[in-house]
């Protein structure tokens, strides 16, 4: 037997330090498909309560669309369920070939190649373009698949503050002598649903001679007026040099992703590109069901222009009832608690209350910085805004927070 007593106990060990810190991940069991109205069961075992989904990436309500799931059927039918092989080897066909057209099309790019998913584009594509002679110069704040492609990539790092223009021109002064200079960003942020500036990103990398990558996966399909993404919001659409993004959060919500950009980029990715060259090609159903997204949303901006007014009525809602929010146009909705033990009880009253939202704490968000971040869908109706809202008032009022702001929040129950 070499897992030994000591070796469990080594782990059983770490995984109480994680309980004892209150940062342990409970799943939570959904017994439908991924829509507004939701069955849960949680804890394990305990009843299946129906609820009202406030926290997935399911921004335009597409992840169960009948249109979608029918041509997810026809794609299997017509291609078959799996491929057994990467793109290069047998794992191309036809549509595999359309979608990557579509996406070029949509986004307004050169060329688009597909990977399983935007956290393997992400660990592929610096390592594909980039060596030692270069840099990458990243926001502090870019998701962790972005950091974790960094690390495997022998180009040299550095960072600029979040969103800090300044710092980012000094970066780029810095590091005038490297040969190929990448600045980095998400398009939108996550956890805090701001925007990156990527018009003032775009006339300092012209400045300085550099690229620029901008993860737009809590964009694509909805942010600017045709839902291209920040790029079309920040009128920058062609001048950004490779575009990382995710078919799992709006556009289906299945799994995959992409690099979009300049075709000789993506023709390195296509040489080069780990992910790419040693992972199994995405199954047929899922590119089928993928190339209907964009046809809905080619033909319409119908869903995206619900999402917004969605979001202005429940943002508008929180405000006048007296919560913290973080300002912001994406409908990411971050709804401040600051301290953190008040995040996880104010999201179990919700849960009672049949409204499903997480509370975030350190360390996915800064220490003192703990929230319930609400995601709206334009899957969602102004009824389950309505009873969303009559929620989180009744708790906000439970804990004396509505109307409260920041300092008296932390007054009343520290960080
Ligand atoms: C969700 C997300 C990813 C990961 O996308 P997957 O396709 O699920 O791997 C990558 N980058 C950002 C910014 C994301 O939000």
């Amino acid at each position: 037997m070499s897992y030994s007593d000591k070796i469990r106990n080594l782990y059983q060990g770490q995984l109480g330090d994680i309980r004892n810190a209150g940062i342990y991940k409970e799943e939570r069991f959904i017994h439908s498909s991924q829509a507004a109205d939701i069955e849960v069961e949680f804890p394990s075992g305990a009843d299946i309560m129906n609820a009202i989904n406030m926290c997935s990436n399911n921004y335009l309500g597409l992840s169960s669309h009948p249109e979608v799931i029918k041509a997810a059927h026809d794609g299997l039918e017509r291609r078959g369920y799996g491929m057994s092989s990467v793109r290069f080897i047998c794992g191309t066909q036809d549509i595999h070939r359309e979608l990557e057209n579509r996406v070029t099309e949509f986004l307004g790019t050169e060329d688009t190649i597909l990977f399983p998913s935007c956290m393997d584009a992400n660990a592929g594509v610096f390592e594909a373009l980039l060596t030692s002679e270069d840099i990458m110069i990243s926001d502090r704040l870019v998701h962790a698949s972005i950091i974790d492609g960094m690390r495997l990539c022998s180009a040299q790092h550095d960072t600029f503050k979040h969103s800090n223009m300044e710092h980012l021109e000094e970066k780029l002064l810095l590091h005038a002598d490297k040969r190929i200079k990448v600045v980095i960003t998400d398009g939108v942020f996550s956890m805090d649903g701001d925007i990156a500036r990527l018009d003032e990103m775009v006339k300092l990398c012209e400045k300085y001679d550099a690229m620029i990558l901008v993860d737009d996966s809590h964009s694509t399909g909805f942010i600017g007026r045709t839902g291209r993404g920040t790029h079309e919001l920040c009128d920058v659409v062609g001048k950004i040099d490779i575009i990382t993004t995710t078919f799992g959060k709006a556009l289906g919500g299945a799994s995959g992703g992409c690099v979009s950009g300049r075709k000789e980029i993506v023709d390195m990715c296509r040489q080069k590109a780990r992910p790419y060259l040693f992972s199994n090609t995405i199954a047929p159903v899922i590119v089928s069901g993928v190339l209907k997204v964009f046809e809905i949303l080619s033909s319409s901006t119908e869903r995206r222009d619900k999402l917004e007014k969605n979001t202005a009525y429940w943002r508008k809602g929180l405000k006048n009832a007296g919560f913290v929010l973080k300002e912001g146009e994406s409908p990411i909705v971050p709804v401040m608690l600051f301290n953190a033990k008040l995040s996880q009880d104010f999201s179990k009253d919700l849960y009672n209350e049949g409204i499903y939202a997480i509370g975030f704490f350190f360390p996915v968000v800064p220490n003192g910085q703990a929230r319930i971040r609400t995601q709206i869908s334009a899957g969602h109706e102004i009824h389950h805004l309505d009873k969303a809202l009559s929620a989180f008032i009744k708790v906000g009022d439970k804990y004396g927070i509505l109307g409260l702001n920041k300092e008296q929040i932390v007054a009343k129950y520290g960080l």
